[in-house]
């Protein structure tokens, strides 16, 4: 096993992140989508690993509205997007913004789940350390499931994954990675469905999960992405290329 073999056993078509982010412009040029007109809306972990993605979109899109927070959850609420959507262009009366939003794992060079190096600091560090932390206490059989107003991020976390994993389970990192995923797309679709207007917007989703080497792989795998265009969904999966 080794970095190769875990991804494509845990995250099966993922893609080099550069490329998936230039590609999110070109997979939406022909619905109306342009950088001039479009803001990006863009969530990631906390971990400055992540932060490649960030700069990618920048890339590619402009100064995006960023609703980073632990993990890559999506804690902005309604009123977050909603403030995200009155900064969008208006091009002839319609809004466009394009969400990426992803949770995120480091890959070791033998493919061990959660491995990742910092610089300047000996040794390995985990990422993602939100979820490794919660990993941690569904091995220790004791989760401290109190809402803590001066840890807000990461008891919601727990909070929410708790609620979705199986009475007593202990899933491997990749596993949890997944599941905190599925939160992100959903509490993104949720918010999305109060805060956007399909009669004077259209819209993009692309989540999944970055991936990072010791060796500075960046990943993505991306979860049927779709572009909401006149109200109508256009599924974009099979337009993304390795
Ligand atoms: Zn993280």
């Amino acid at each position: 096993m080794d970095f190769a073999d875990a991804v494509e056993q845990h995250f099966p078509g993922s893609l080099d992140e550069g490329r998936f982010v230039e590609q999110t412009r070109e997979v939406l040029g022909p619905f109306g989508f342009t950088a001039a007109n479009t803001l990006a809306i863009v969530g990631v972990c906390r971990d400055e690993l992540c932060r490649t993605l960030r700069l990618a979109v920048q890339r590619a899109w402009g100064e995006a509205f960023d609703i980073t927070s632990l993990a890559g959850m999506v804690n902005c609420g309604h009123t977050g997007l909603k403030a995200a959507h009155r900064h969008a262009p208006i091009e002839e009366g319609r809004e466009r913004y394009v969400y990426i939003v992803m949770a995120h794992i480091g890959i070791g060079e033998g493919g061990e789940l959660g491995h990742s190096r910092r610089a300047g600091r000996p040794g390995l560090s985990s990422a993602c350390g939100a979820l490794s932390g919660v990993l941690a206490e569904l091995q220790s059989g004791r989760v401290d499931t109190v809402l803590h107003w001066d840890d807000i991020e990461q008891s919601l976390l727990r909070r929410r994954l708790i609620d979705r994993l199986p009475w007593g389970a202990t899933p491997n990192l990749a596993e949890l990675t997944h599941t905190a995923h599925t939160l992100v797309r959903e509490e993104l679709e949720e918010l999305i469905a109060v805060a956007a207007d399909a009669s004077k917007a259209d819209y993009a989703i692309f989540t999944g999960i970055q991936i990072h080497g010791l060796n500075g792989e960046q990943l993505s795998w991306i979860h049927r992405p779709y572009a909401m265009v006149e109200g109508k969904r256009q599924e974009l999966a099979s337009k993304l290329t390795a």
